[in-house]
């Protein structure tokens, strides 16, 4: 049997991980599941998937995450500490699907035992992508893509020789508003926002790609992943989100990934790795489906992808003021503080004051001090909504 652990199992990709596990529940001993605010949910199926241990973040809900697991044999834990004291127990492929920079702590915890990290959490690459990369080599530790684009690159890369990869090209759906007049999106709504056309995904991914901070946070996940020069990566608008990713070599062929847009691929892939397995997500077919487009990405309409072009120059710790500053403004944007467009505004004035003060460049790239980054530029971004609103 399979040890295996969930990190953010209440959420969109740790349900879909559920789903994939209980399809074929005698193959796998599950040692822990983690959440948040959702403690019933994480009771629910750390009982049913008779987990040792079920661990929400939030202290304050020890009692009732106790009280839900009463007689079940479940142990329960709660806050921080005790989710990387979940991430270090031993287990032999653990998921990273926490939303946020809150996904690094216990990621790295993983990966320092050696496990196969299966990285949903974009964030920890995008903060901490060296960091990450030589822990997993430091203890001989293998983290898998599961953003879905991430995990179409990776499987375009096999039994290839990454010498001969010419350019990287990931798709974007263009969200929301890709068809919104572009003076209408300053107005646009949280409702509007968290309405994704191809993809069932959480909230803050799902506003992320309205805005394509998502993308930004993937074209950076890209150059930190799989080690290529910025210059060497792309992102399209491909409206049907049915074609992945393509990796392009130096003799010109184009190898494309396609699919339907169901994360149980990439995370189903990641978890039976290096095998393939027969997984439940729809067969395409592609005479129904009739046609695939593409158009290049508005950068007017998207200015979070021009401030991926500068966090990629830039290198060291920009990832992680970057993704503080997003985040910040995401929950700015969230509480109606700030309006859609403003949200650009915010990461952008974060980022050229941070860099311009403190070189984030050169720092090296430390647990403490992504931590301090990070905390600076919420400070920073949350000085600047108050200013605005
Ligand atoms: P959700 O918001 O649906 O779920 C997030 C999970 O993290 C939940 O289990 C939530 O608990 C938990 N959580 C939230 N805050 C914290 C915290 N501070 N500490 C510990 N746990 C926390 O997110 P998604 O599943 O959509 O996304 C998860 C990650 O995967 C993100 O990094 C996202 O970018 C990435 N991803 C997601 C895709 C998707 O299809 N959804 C596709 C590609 C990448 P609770 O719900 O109990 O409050
Ligand atoms: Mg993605």
């Amino acid at each position: 049997m399979r040890r295996i652990s969930i990190l953010g199992a209440t959420g969109s990709i740790g349900q879909n991980t559920i789903d994939l596990i209980r399809r074929d529940r005698d193959a796998y001993d599950v040692v822990a599941l983690t959440g948040a605010r959702n403690v019933a949910q994480l009771a629910h199926d750390a009982k049913d998937l008779k987990a040792d241990v079920a661990v929400t973040c939030h202290p304050e809900l020890l009692d009732d995450l106790r009280d839900a697991l009463a007689g079940s044999g479940v142990e329960a834990a709660a806050g921080d500490a005790a989710i990387c004291e979940a991430a270090a127990r031993p287990a032999d492929w653990i998921m990273s699907a926490i939303v946020g920079a809150a996904g690094l702590p216990p990621g790295l915890e993983a990966l320092k035992h050696g496990t196969t990290l299966a990285l949903a959490n974009k964030e920890s690459l995008v903060t901490a992508g060296p960091l990450l990369l030589a822990t997993a080599a430091a203890h001989g530790a293998t983290i898998m893509p599961v953003d879905s684009e991430h995990s179409a690159v990776f499987q375009g890369l096999i039994g290839e020789d990454i010498n001969a990869v010419e350019r990287i090209i990931i798709t974007a759906s263009g969200g929301a508003f890709r068809n919104w007049p572009l003076d209408k999106l300053k107005t646009a709504t949280l409702t509007e926002a968290s309405t994704h056309p191809n993809w069932d995904m959480g909230q803050r991914i799902t506003i992320d790609s309205a805005s394509m901070f998502n993308k930004a946070l993937e074209l950076i996940e890209t150059k930190e992943f799989f080690g290529v020069r910025p210059d060497q990566i792309e992102a399209v608008v491909h409206p049907e989100s049915m074609i992945h990713a393509l990796v392009g070599f130096n003799d010109g062929a184009l190898m494309a990934h396609v699919g339907p847009p169901d994360m149980r691929h990439a995370i189903g892939f990641a978890l039976h790795w290096p095998e393939r397995k027969p997984l439940p997500v729809e067969r395409l077919d592609l005479a129904k489906i009739g046609q695939f487009t593409f158009r290049a990405p508005d950068l007017a309409r998207y200015p979070a992808l021009g401030l991926a072009a500068e966090v990629m120059e830039m290198g060291g710790l920009s990832g992680a003021a970057f993704n503080a500053a997003k985040e910040q403004a995401l929950d700015g944007f969230i509480a109606g503080q700030i309006g859609f467009l403003d949200m650009a505004e915010v990461v952008e004035r974060v980022l050229a004051k941070m860099s311009a003060d403190q070189g984030l460049q050169n720092a090296q790239i430390t647990l403490d001090n992504v931590a301090d980054t990070d905390k600076a530029a919420r400070r920073l971004a949350s000085d600047l909504m108050q200013e605005m609103g």
